[in-house]
């Protein structure tokens, strides 16, 4: 006979949502399936609460990342949990990963067919924490997503409707740390500190109301 999922006990389907967990993970951490598994150290699945109505997606580990094997940990991950630390985020409440797991050399952008190879992960990821806001750190990861060739600086701050999924791009802290001292109206800094102002502010009425407020998407 057949078990549909919907049909199982919340308790028989956590049991089914943490082995899913357990072999994404499991099959991410031998995976040959692009050419980094041969440069890298670590394989940098993600961290984070696997539950989280709030998923941040980067480009992919760096050098800090790659001897650790945890995402964001260098000083742009640091900047990163300083930012949502100042918006009243705790980085241990949502859920971090990246579009490749493995470092590319040099921290060159990974290549489309790299992308593409390490998609399942992500997309199994995205499936399995049923965020309701993703923030897409960067040009990788909002390129990638909504597949738009429009830059990082037009289309960050606003929100896009991802398969129901809101999804906001900002720009990735590697790029504010170029500009740490500028804080001027209308920064890189500033405009990151809009952002993620926002980014809590529909957390926040998605875990009280269950619903964003105010969202324009695309505007
Ligand atoms: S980047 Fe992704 S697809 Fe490529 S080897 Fe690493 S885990 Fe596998």
């Amino acid at each position: 006979m057949r078990t549909e999922i919907f049909s199982l006990s919340p308790k028989e389907r956590e049991q089914v949502t943490a082995a899913l967990w357990d072999e994404c993970r499991r099959q991410a951490s031998s995976c040959s399936g692009c050419a980094l598994c041969g440069v890298r150290k670590s394989v940098v699945f993600g961290e984070g609460d696997e539950s989280s109505k709030l998923l941040f997606i980067g480009e992919g580990p760096g050098a800090d990342e790659d001897e650790t094997g945890r995402p964001f940990v260098g000083k742009a991950g640091q900047l990163l949990t300083q930012i949502l630390s100042a918006a009243g985020i705790d980085r241990r409440d949502v859920y971090i990963a990246n579009v490749v797991k493995c470092r590319p050399p040099g921290n060159r952008v990974p290549l489309p067919e790299e992308q593409a190879a390490c998609d399942a992960y992500l997309q199994t990821q995205i499936l399995l924490i049923k965020p309701a806001l993703m923030v897409l750190l960067g040009a990788t990861p909002t390129k990638w997503i909504l597949k738009t060739t429009e830059g990082i600086t037009k289309l960050r701050g606003r929100w896009f409707d991802w398969r129901g999924i809101a999804a906001m791009p900002m720009f990735h802290p590697s790029y504010l740390l170029r500009y740490s001292d500028d804080k001027r109206q209308g920064s890189p800094k500033h405009l990151s500190w809009i952002d993620i102002q926002e980014v809590r502010r529909q957390w926040d009425s998605i875990r009280e109301t269950g619903r964003l407020e105010g969202v324009n998407f695309g505007g």
